[in-house]
């Protein structure tokens, strides 16, 4: 059990916590999961994107997917082998494209005909060629969030069935482009196993009949988005889920590439923050902390429920638990009990290690918290605390009174 109240004393609080030791377990079970066929487990960095983080998954064999040329920077800083790293997103700039083709990734997923026709300029351009995926939007409703469904016609990723089709005979004659992967990701945070499966037979579908035409891939790429639990969600297991993408490739030599981000890293995460100030009115009981959506979006954002846990006993009540930021909007949770607390008692957000960090900002000059990895009993800073000077650094040279 990890010391949050050790940790706190000795980090400060706001605080990031990971637990690196649940991130092996998570990553080794779901990479055992497909022990049937040769698989990468590419790491969707954005979920996580600290370097450390990364970098231990880097260690165990994992490679990226990347959603910007930062992000693929990123990876290759932390070790991540370039033929492991998958560069996707619906908006990438030529200055994107041009860094990836000449950083010899495994592929660039296209996600649409015009990005096609601009990877092979570029490619040209270079005198290279790029290897490339498509991305499948097979129309399937993954039943999860609507800001986190991507595999619907409505939402704005990949392409139909019968325009992949077209990019991928025309990737075929070109001099410039190597299609060598198929890409989808209906969503994240899914939960049920009927639309992965049929999203993968639909895709599998696909792959056969490009065979028709002597167009082999070799990497069938599965995205991300296994879901995992926040609250009572029902959840899939890494066997069954694996088992559902790998019962409609029969006959199919591929190479599976699997995105995990949230299931690996979500519930490694906690986000430590102190109790400033109780405030009640008639109608509310508000516990204040030193922690804002600026740290952690995800509640403002989604309304995504968080567990919350303090290390306090005895009888409890309903509460909002607040930050300082002045929005309404920035709170953790709203009427969840919680015992009678004190100024400087901790309020820990769990669930916090995805899409955590990452989404924060510096609204209200607020400097980023500390992160920490925690590792057999072990603990270290993984990135420093912001400081008010980091904070105006980029603005202080062109300062004008
Ligand atoms: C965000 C994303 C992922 C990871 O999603 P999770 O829900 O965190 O597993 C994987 N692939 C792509 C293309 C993504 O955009």
């Amino acid at each position: 059990m990890i010391n949050f109240q050790e940790l706190a004393d000795q980090y400060q609080t706001p605080l990031y916590v990971y637990d690196f030791d649940y991130m092996t377990e998570q990553y080794e079970a779901l990479k055992s999961a497909f022990k049937a066929r040769k698989s990468i487990m590419a790491y969707a960095v954005k979920s996580n994107s600290n370097l450390s983080t990364i970098a231990h998954f880097a260690k165990m064999g994992a490679g990226a997917d990347c959603v910007s040329i930062g992000e693929v920077r990123r990876a290759l800083l932390a070790g991540v082998k370039p033929y492991k790293i998958i560069f996707s997103g619906v908006g990438k700039s030529d200055a994107e494209i041009k860094e990836a083709i000449e950083s010899d990734i495994l592929y660039i997923n296209v996600e649409s005909a015009a990005e096609l026709d601009r990877v092979e300029m570029i490619a040209q351009d270079l005198g290279k060629v790029s290897r490339i995926s498509v991305r499948v939007n097979p129309n399937i409703d993954p039943k999860t969030h609507p800001y986190i469904s991507t595999g619907l016609h409505g939402n704005k990723f990949g392409v139909d069935l019968n325009t992949a089709k077209r990019l991928y005979l025309k990737a075929n004659n070109s001099e410039h482009l190597d299609p060598v992967g198929i890409h989808f990701h209906i969503g994240s945070q899914l939960t049920e196993l009927d639309p992965i499966r049929e999203a993968s037979e639909i895709v599998a579908d696909l792959v056969r009949s490009l065979q028709v035409f002597n167009l082999e891939l070799k990497f069938f790429d599965v995205g991300g988005g296994l879901g995992i639990r926040y609250d009572d969600e029902k959840t899939i297991e890494p066997h069954d889920y694996a088992q559902a993408i790998l019962g409609t490739l029969s006959g199919l030599d591929l190479t599976i590439i699997c995105e995990p981000g949230r299931f690996l890293t979500a519930n490694a995460g906690y986000f430590v923050s102190k109790v400033l100030y109780e405030k009640k009115n008639d109608e509310k009981r508000f516990v204040i902390i030193d922690g804002a959506m600026n740290d952690l979006l995800r509640p403002s954002l989604y309304s995504a429920y968080h567990e919350i846990m303090t290390l306090k006993e005895g009888a409890t009540t309903k509460a909002d638990i607040v930050g300082p930021v002045c929005e309404s909007g920035d709170f953790f949770a709203k009427d969840y009990e919680l015992p009678e607390l004190n100024h400087n008692d901790l309020v820990i957000v769990k669930s916090a290690g995805a899409y955590g960090f990452g989404m924060g900002s510096n609204y209200n000059t607020r400097g980023r918290s500390c992160e920490i990895a925690v590792q057999a009993g072990e603990s270290r800073i993984i990135r420093a605390r912001e400081t008010f000077e980091d904070l105006v650094a980029l603005e202080k040279e062109y300062l004008r009174a």
